[in-house]
């Protein structure tokens, strides 16, 4: 999430010198704008398709004192306590609103992680003298209870924002080439003297030309389209999305693999838990695949067939075969939700202006 200040025309004859306890001097040290410059052509190099930059011609632009563009759990809360405090707030969003964390993140995975406890608890009834159990399990249940109680924090959130007296903009922000940052949205144009960019991030998944057939891979957004349980899933990385949808699986019932390409999982982690963790996915059921990483995928008559090259220290590389999966799943990690935005045209505009950033990405222009 950045802070963007406004190059607005009303601010005070000294409103290009940063405060005193500003780092925006290092932006005209040498090195760090020619760091941003280089960031700059990365960016348009690798954000194509950059939105075609919006005629300033067109139309009236609404003001706000604060904008923030994503209704995720960031920009939300940042734009209730805005209102809180007073300011008129708006908050742009092209999706549903409660971003990932609502519909395709913590709380639709908590939903599935309860329904793998339950399994849990009736693997283990016998022994705390439960005898009879109905423990047949339909996915589809679950699934469309989940999908309605999602919906329902949507509704929720809106409300919320409704009663915060905060605008709501459907629709996809991108920034326009008005000399002041100003967000065009389905053909009317919004500016604030400060605006949030709370976009968050997208599932990564390997190109085509890494690995070919990656791309008939799901992510964890497509987890939570899948309509029945798998019966054989393999889920690649070993972060803790990759670790709770292996252990979500596998405790419903599906044969399930968890690649790595280490030795353990959540290495990040603190060692004990990562250690820990490992184990304990090995003891649920679940085959962890060490030093291993997909080459190719292939679409068979039975599902997929996975080409996994496994590279363990002081071994020579060997290639296996993984037939018949019908849920492989990439968790490797997720990029910025920024394509489309029109971040680099803006980037240009700060750099052509000598406007000077900080390293938390604000400004400390008075307004
Ligand atoms: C499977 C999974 C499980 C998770 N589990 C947990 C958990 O248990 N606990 C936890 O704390 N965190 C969890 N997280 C992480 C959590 O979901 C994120 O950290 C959080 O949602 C980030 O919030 P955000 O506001 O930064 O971004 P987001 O929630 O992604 O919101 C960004 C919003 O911006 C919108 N947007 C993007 N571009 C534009 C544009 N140009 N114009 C208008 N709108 C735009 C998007 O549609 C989106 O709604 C999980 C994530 C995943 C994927």
């Amino acid at each position: 999430m950045a802070l963007l200040p406004r190059l607005s025309a009303t601010v005070g004859p000294n409103w290009r010198r940063p405060a005193r306890t500003s780092l925006g001097f290092l932006l005209r040290r040498p090195g760090l704008a020619a760091f941003l410059r280089a960031f700059s052509r990365a960016m348009a190099s690798k954000q194509e398709p950059q939105a075609q930059c919006p005629s300033p011609a067109a139309g009236a632009v609404t003001s706000y004192d604060y904008l923030v563009i994503g209704g995720g759990s960031g920009g939300l809360a940042s734009a209730r306590r805005a209102a809180e405090l007073g300011a008129r707030a708006a908050v742009v969003e092209s999706h549903k609103l409660g971003g990932t964390c609502v519909n395709v993140g913590c709380v639709p995975k908590k939903v599935m992680w309860n329904t793998a406890v339950h399994s849990e608890f009736m693997h283990d009834r016998v022994d705390y003298g439960f005898e009879s159990c109905e423990n047949k399990f339909n996915w589809s249940v679950i699934k469309e209870k989940r999908d309605a109680y999602v919906s329902r924090l949507n509704t929720i959130y809106q409300n919320n924002l409704t009663k915060s007296h905060i605008d709501i903009i459907h629709g996809f922000a991108v920034f326009t080439c008005d000399p002041t940052p100003t967000v065009e949205v389905n053909g009317k144009k919004y500016t604030a003297p400060h605006i949030l960019i709370a976009t968050g991030g997208v599932p990564s998944r390997p190109p085509e030309s890494q690995i070919p057939g990656a791309s008939l891979g799901i992510t964890s957004d497509g987890f939570f389209q899948l309509e029945e349980l798998p019966s054989r899933s393999v889920i690649v990385g070993a972060g803790y999305i990759a670790v709770e949808i292996a252990g979500i699986l596998s405790a419903l019932g599906s044969k399930t693999s968890l690649m790595i390409r280490y030795h353990k999982v959540l290495r990040n982690f603190d060692s004990i838990i990562s250690s820990n963790c490992t184990e304990e996915l090995e003891n649920a059921g679940i085959e962890v695949l060490r030093y291993s990483q997909v080459k190719e995928v292939k679409k068979t008559s039975s599902g997929l067939e996975l080409s996994v090259i496994t590279s363990a220290p002081g071994r020579k590389p060997a290639v296996t075969t993984i037939p018949d999966v019908d849920c492989l799943l990439w968790a490797i990690g997720r990029d910025p939700n920024s394509k489309g935005l029109n971040l680099n045209k803006l980037l240009q505009s700060l750099l052509a202006e000598n406007l000077p950033i900080d390293f938390l990405n604000t400004n400390k222009i008075p307004n």
